[in-house]
């Protein structure tokens, strides 16, 4: 039987990001793809927004990795010629009572380590960004938008470059711990089993199904998988802003914000939809709902100007109406499979996080 010495199952952003950081520490990787290309799933239906690692709690896994992240992926970005722009981001109070929680969000960006937001009244908030209306607004110079998928390409450069490999239409299918290594059954065309030391479980989605395909792991350290879909509109016509323009956080989500593309294409979104099974679909009727939320800092929005743009869905590992989810990073001494990694609950900032929640999986590798 073939042996590789680490295999990274799942090529989006953040099985790329790992299988580059366990090649660059001299390791012999393989990466493993269920699709025939990198990032089709998560990694490329997201806002390509670089986080500034404001609103997670102080501690988490989701705060720490997002701001080392940030500060790591603005450097790859510069050294590799990725597009991305740092346009800041507004976070706009639309009445007066809502400026009073502006702080408290300053504060958490705070004790995070973002120490770069600045209050702004009303009419210094409109003066950089006319077509605004609010009472007043955070402005946060370090929050910048990416091509993510010319990052995503970059990586997997660099993967190669570092001598480890890439194979596409490769689901893994199960995993046996066998000695001092697991077999991996590996299925598509040609299907075949292989022996390796380390195996990294960076599936997504589906990151909880392959954990349970993999023997001797205890089933209470799988999480339940739950998705919550993130609809997006796109604006026809030229953006409005040239920030990012975020609502005073609801309780649940972000609210319903504008984000940019790298090419100038502006869109509303995601909003937050629990469904039971993944499917994309964007529904056209939820229009009035989005006009309704952005109307309180965009007054001149309409209907007309909305088309249904795209979706993703948030690995959630934890249900409609619970408390927050933090990143899962588990190693043998939470499930009991020596040399198996599984990484649970990407959801965002997690293409920001990536860089630095790679650099994480390969210490915990090296160990
Ligand atoms: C709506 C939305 C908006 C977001 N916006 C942002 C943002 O603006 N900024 C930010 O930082 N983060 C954002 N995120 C989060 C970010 O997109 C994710 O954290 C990140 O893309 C997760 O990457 P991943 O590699 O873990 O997962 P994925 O991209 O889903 O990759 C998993 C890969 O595993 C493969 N796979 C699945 N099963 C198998 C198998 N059995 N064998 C082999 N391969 C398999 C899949 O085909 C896929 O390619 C957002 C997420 C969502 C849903």
């Amino acid at each position: 039987m073939d042996e590789v010495e680490c295999v990274v199952g799942g090529a989006g952003v953040v099985g790329l990001a790992v299988a580059w950081a366990l090649a660059n520490a001299g390791r012999e990787v393989l990466l493993i793809e269920a699709e025939d290309a990198i990032g089709t799933q998560t990694s490329s239906r997201n806002s390509e927004v670089i986080h500034a690692g404001i609103y997670y709690a102080p501690g988490s896994r989701m705060a720490q990795f997002c701001v080392a992240g940030k500060l790591a992926l603005y450097e790859y970005c510069a050294e590799r010629g990725v597009p991305h722009a740092r346009c800041g981001k507004l976070i706009v109070a639309a009445e007066e009572a809502e400026r009073g929680r502006l702080g408290a969000i300053a504060a958490r960006a705070a004790a995070n380590g973002v120490h770069d937001l600045r209050e702004l009244t009303a009419a210094e908030a409109i003066a950089l960004e006319p077509n605004l209306a609010c009472a007043g607004a955070l402005l946060s110079p370090s929050t910048g938008i990416i091509d993510s998928h010319a990052f995503m390409l970059a990586l997997h450069g660099d993967v190669e470059s570092a001598g480890g490999m890439v194979v596409f239409s490769s689901p893994l299918l199960a995993a046996k711990p066998d000695g001092d290594g697991i077999v991996l059954s590996i299925g598509g065309a040609e299907p075949m089993q292989l022996k390796t030391r380390l195996l990294i479980n960076s599936a997504g989605l589906f990151a909880p199904a392959v954990a349970r395909t993999i023997e001797g792991l205890d089933p209470a350290a799988i999480p339940t998988e739950y998705y919550a879909k993130g609809s997006y509109f796109t604006l026809s016509g030229r953006s409005p802003f040239s920030r990012l323009i975020y609502p005073v956080p609801v309780p649940g989500g972000l609210g319903t914000h504008l984000t940019i593309d790298m090419g100038g294409q502006a869109r509303f979104g995601p909003d937050v939809e629990w469904i039971d099974a993944i499917h994309y679909d964007v529904d056209a009727s939820r229009i009035p709902l989005f006009v309704e939320a952005v109307k309180r800092y965009w007054p001149d929005v309409s209907a007309d100007r909305l088309q249904p743009g795209y979706s993703g869905i948030r690995p959630k590992i934890v249900p409609k109406g619970a408390p927050g989810q933090d990143f899962v990073i588990q190693d043998a001494s939470a499930h009991g499979v020596a040399g198996l990694i599984n990484l649970f609950g990407i959801e965002s900032p997690g293409l920001t996080a990536s860089l630095a929640l790679a650099e994480h999986v390969a210490a915990l590798a090296a160990r």
